[in-house]
């Protein structure tokens, strides 16, 4: 094989090990991708059916080892509803401080002091942030329950404003309108304010026998335990999950950091496709340092998994475009392969009528094209190959020389051209006659040389005499007139002592006596 083919051959091998090594990347960066995604997608779970249900078909997604682009339909009906959910929390967080300060208002008109009035001055002030930030709610109704206490209390204690009955007998009733009054209103306000509240799936038992409290009627007695369930409500509320959270945020880590190991190992080995593969372990990385600094900052869940989504549609597009950069790339590969296999093929197919036509050479410098037989270069060298043979197993083989008893007349007789026609049927009957094993060649003009391999002189004699009464019972004739043609053979059988010519010497000199001794007979050397 040429080094040009080596070369080639060597090239197509490195490309296809590239090709299985990349493919075997993708799959890995992928699956761990798919795992962050699932992990991401843990605290965004139980705000919203709709998004639940989104997150759910996106892991079933992800498990069913879908194509890129079911799984990034699913992605965009996650990113979807993460939108919805954020723009509705705006509209609630803007109700709720609709209500927070409607209800700081009335108590404001309610205070029978000016030091309450301040304190709920505060209060309205404080009602801002709380409604943004839902940590602080918790603390902020305590703090509204506790100074509409003070105000009720004191209401009932001493009317700022305490009423001018006409009749005096009057004065108890009206008391008690005011105060139901207040407390429809009161009602009102703490439904407007369940209503602003996210309420969580652990919560919902909780604000239902809240509602149902209310719209029936309640009591001023009551309203101190109708305002601890609306604590707790709010307290589920705002439960942060932070446990939840950081255990997220560890697995995140690990995560992180195998793909990171992964990308590190593999960027050394890759060129091209290790570039994208820093590109996309940059953009996780800048994704994940975005999400713990979002942490540091703030403890208000709602952010974070504001951040989390964020992130979450992020990564989900990085991706994309890792899959998008390595389809194409694979793309590339996939031609430059095939253009490869194109190239070796049109080798090879060269290489085999090269090799065709050299085995067509070789057989056509090794034939005899009269008689079709192995001519005297083949016969040297299948002689060369049987001395050695000998010489290695010890095992005696015999050389045949042949030649037609006066051939010179038949041309002579009968023209040349019926000359060569005797030496072709003559070739036939000696290749037909002779054993398998033996190799029989046109040595030149009418002489041909017949190997027996493992075969002393007793037995060749055997077969060269078979051979001889073959040919003189042939009837061979010229215009139906029988032309008698003979052969005399000379048998040597290997020698210890002997080369390759003194033995076809010796079967020579064997020959010239079987002419000698007559023609048409077998002569031993
Ligand atoms: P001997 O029995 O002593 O071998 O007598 P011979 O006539 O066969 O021997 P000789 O060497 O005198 O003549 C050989 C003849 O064989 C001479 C030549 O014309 C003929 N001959 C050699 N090669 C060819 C060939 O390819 N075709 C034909 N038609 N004749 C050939
Ligand atoms: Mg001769
Ligand atoms: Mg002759």
């Amino acid at each position: 094989m040429s080094s040009e083919q080596e070369n080639w051959k060597r090239k197509y091998r490195e490309l296809a090990l590239e090709v299985e090594q990349n493919q075997l990347q993708g799959q890995q960066v992928e699956q761990q991708l798919k795992q962050l995604i699932n992990v991401m997608s843990i605290p965004l779970q139980g705000n919203d059916a709709r998004l639940d249900d989104s997150l759910s078909g996106l892991r079933t997604v992800l498990q069913a080892q879908a194509d890129a682009d079911r799984i990034k339909q699913a992605g965009d009906v996650v990113e979807r509803h993460i939108r919805h959910q954020d723009s509705s929390r705006e509209k609630q967080s803007r109700a709720l401080l609709k209500a927070v300060l409607a209800w700081i208002q009335q108590l404001r008109m309610a205070a029978p002091d000016d030091r309450l009035v301040e304190q709920l001055v505060d209060l309205e002030r404080q009602g801002h942030d709380a409604v943004e930030k839902h940590y602080q709610l918790a603390e902020f109704v305590s703090s509204m329950v506790s100074l509409q206490r003070a105000v009720i209390q004191a209401d009932a204690r001493v009317p700022a404003n305490p009423p001018v009955p006409a009749e005096n007998e009057l004065s108890d009733e009206v008391l008690a309108e005011d105060t139901e009054l207040l407390l429809q209103r009161v009602g009102v306000e703490l439904l407007a304010l369940v209503e602003g509240i996210n309420v969580p799936l652990n919560a919902t038992g909780l604000v239902r026998s809240l509602i149902q409290k209310v719209e029936q009627g309640f009591a001023i007695s009551e309203l101190p335990e109708l305002l601890h369930t609306l604590t707790d409500i709010i307290a589920k509320a705002t439960n942060d999950g932070s446990k939840e959270f950081e255990s997220y945020l560890l697995n995140l880590t690990v995560q992180l950091s195998e793909v990171q190991k992964f990308l590190l190992e593999n960027q050394r080995e890759q060129g091209e496709s290790g570039v994208q593969h820093r590109q996309l372990e940059q953009q996780v990385r800048s994704d994940v340092r975005k999400l713990h600094d979002a942490v540091k900052v703030s403890h208000d869940l709602g952010e974070l998994k504001k951040a989390v989504s964020q992130q979450l549609v992020g990564i989900v597009k990085a991706m994309d475009e890792f899959r998008r950069q390595e389809e194409q790339r694979e793309g590339h590969l996939q031609q430059r392969y095939e253009s490869l296999m194109e190239k070796v093929e049109l080798m090879e197919e060269e290489t085999r009528q090269v090799k065709a036509h050299m085995e067509e050479e070789r057989h056509r410098a090794r034939t005899d094209p009269l008689t079709g037989l192995p001519n005297r270069t083949a016969y040297d060298e299948q002689l060369s190959q049987e001395y050695e043979r000998w010489q290695r197993y010890r095992q005696p083989f015999s050389v045949a020389v042949a030649d037609l008893d006066f051939f010179k007349r038949i041309n002579d007789s009968y023209g040349h051209l019926a000359g060569d026609k005797v030496l072709r049927l003559i070739g036939k009957i000696l290749n037909r006659q002779s054993r398998s094993t033996d190799f029989v060649a046109r040595y030149g003009g009418e002489e041909f040389v017949i190997i027996m391999p493992s075969t002393a002189a007793d037995a060749a004699v055997s077969a060269a005499e078979k051979l001889r009464q073959a040919v003189a019972e042939s009837p061979f004739n010229f215009h139906g007139k029988p032309v008698n043609v003979t052969m005399s053979f000379g048998i040597a059988e290997s020698q210890p002592d002997e080369d390759l010519d003194q033995l076809f010497n010796r079967a020579d000199r064997a020959l010239y006596a079987a002419k000698q001794g007559g023609r048409n007979r077998t002569q031993v050397g």
